[in-house]
């Protein structure tokens, strides 16, 4: 059986993704249940000197592809790459985010490598040298528990379900040679949205759905600010366009798994469920007793949005002196 574990980096603009800190912590745990080494992959352009800081996170070796080609992630090329680390690596185990860009990256990893591939996992653990992950299945309905065969086998971790450790390792920087290889696209132009946070990296999110009754999100955005913490909102609300497609949480939408998620004026059909339920704590406002959102609440206060969630936010303001 080969052996090591590969852990993938993923960064914007040579800032590392809160998620790379947990599948690096994460995979420092399985090597060292396997008795392994921990390898970590970064791609992208300009981006050698950020690296360095992975090792703190517990990568024995710091596999840096620095290329203008891979300045923008694209499928294709972030593909090449990788399968030619994995094809001289051979990791037993490769562990990443399971963000957008992640999900996108580990399936068409597992198609190329012929691998085993689970995502949205929340845990991992090992039994006589099985993997053996836990995710959300059905909408959040179960959890399961599936044992990965062959190798390597492919972990996409939720965003924020994993503890970040630190450690005592330096981790070496290796600068290697990428081979991007050919592909059939060209990077056209991106659009990001500036001074928002992301909506699955974030401590908290407090979201709006068709209770909200508009577009003014103000009372929601105040709390979220204060908290410092992300504005979600549920696909009714998206489809009335009072929000962005980036803002949706659920089954089509994202999967969010904060700290706290405040949700306001939602009622807590399946399928929004299925973006939420993994929250530590979840605090719901819904003015129906019998809204279906109730029975996933750690606390549930029955009544008017509008006077419940702007009382909240003068109750912390006076808790933090503000
Ligand atoms: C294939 C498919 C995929 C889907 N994907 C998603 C998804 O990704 N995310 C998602 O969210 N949904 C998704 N949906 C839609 C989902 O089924 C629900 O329709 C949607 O989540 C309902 O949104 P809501 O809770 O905001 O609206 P509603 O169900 O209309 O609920 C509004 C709630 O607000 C409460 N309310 C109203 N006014 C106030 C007030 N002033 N104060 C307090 N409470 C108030 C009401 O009591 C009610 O409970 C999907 C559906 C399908 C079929």
């Amino acid at each position: 059986m080969s052996c090591g574990v590969l852990a993938i980096a993923e960064q914007v603009n040579g800032v590392f993704r809160k998620v790379t800190y947990e599948a690096l912590s994460e995979g420092r745990r399985i090597a060292d249940g396997l008795g392994c080494s921990l390898s970590v992959a970064v791609l992208g352009s300009g981006i050698k000197s950020n690296s360095e800081s992975l090792g703190k996170y517990g990568a024995d070796r710091i596999l840096v592809a620095d290329d203008a080609l891979l300045e923008e992630y694209m499928t294709d090329t972030y593909t090449n790459v990788i399968a030619g680390i994995v094809s001289k690596e051979k990791p037993c185990v490769i562990i990443l985010g399971a963000s957008s860009r992640g999900r996108d990256l580990s399936a068409r990893l597992s198609a190329r490598l012929d691998s085993s591939l689970a995502m949205d996992c929340i845990s991992v653990r090992l039994d006589a040298g099985n993997v053996i992950v836990t995710r959300p299945m059905y909408g959040g309905k179960i959890l399961a528990e599936l044992t990965l065969e062959g190798e390597p086998r492919i972990i996409a971790i939720r965003p924020n379900s994993m503890k970040i450790a630190e450690s005592q390792k330096a981790g070496a920087v290796e600068v290697i040679t990428a081979d991007a290889g050919v592909t059939a696209l060209k990077f056209v132009e991106k659009k990001l949205e500036t001074g928002k946070m992301e909506l699955t990296e974030a401590d908290v999110v407090v979201s709006g759905g068709r209770g909200m009754g508009g577009p003014d999100y103000s009372s929601i955005e105040n709390l979220a600010g204060l908290l410092g913490g992300a504005v979600g909102a549920s696909r009714s609300a998206v489809d009335e366009g009072w929000r962005p497609h980036s803002d949706q949480v659920g089954q089509t939408g994202k999967v969010v798994s904060p700290n706290l998620y405040i949700a306001c004026g939602i009622s807590g059909a399946i399928q929004h469920l299925a973006g939420m339920s993994s929250s530590k704590v979840i605090v719901a406002i819904n003015k129906d007793p019998e809204a279906p959102i109730f029975a996933k609440a750690d606390y549930g206060v029955v009544g008017d949005l509008f006077e419940i969630v702007p009382l909240i936010t003068e109750e912390i303001k006076k808790v933090k002196g503000l």
